[in-house]
């Protein structure tokens, strides 16, 4: 059976190739990594962009010192 290599696009065969549809090691290690890592990349954001126009808001004038 022939196949290309998912991630280097080389041509493979089963018969031959020990990591098909692979090409080699690295490539199937590569893309174990990429779908590790496409784990941690779907994530919403943490915070709220509202918290930011809160802290604006409450931020007091710089020019309301009558102090003295
Ligand atoms: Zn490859």
């Amino acid at each position: 059976m022939k196949a290309n290599c998912p991630i280097c696009k080389k041509p493979t065969e089963s018969e031959a190739d020990a990591e098909f549809p692979f090409c080699s090691e690295r490539c199937r290690l590569f893309d174990l990594g990429n779908w590790a890592s496409e784990k941690y990349v779907i994530s919403e954001p943490a915070f709220d962009e509202s918290m930011f126009e809160d802290l604006e808001r409450d931020a007091p004038p710089s020019d309301a010192d009558d102090q003295g």
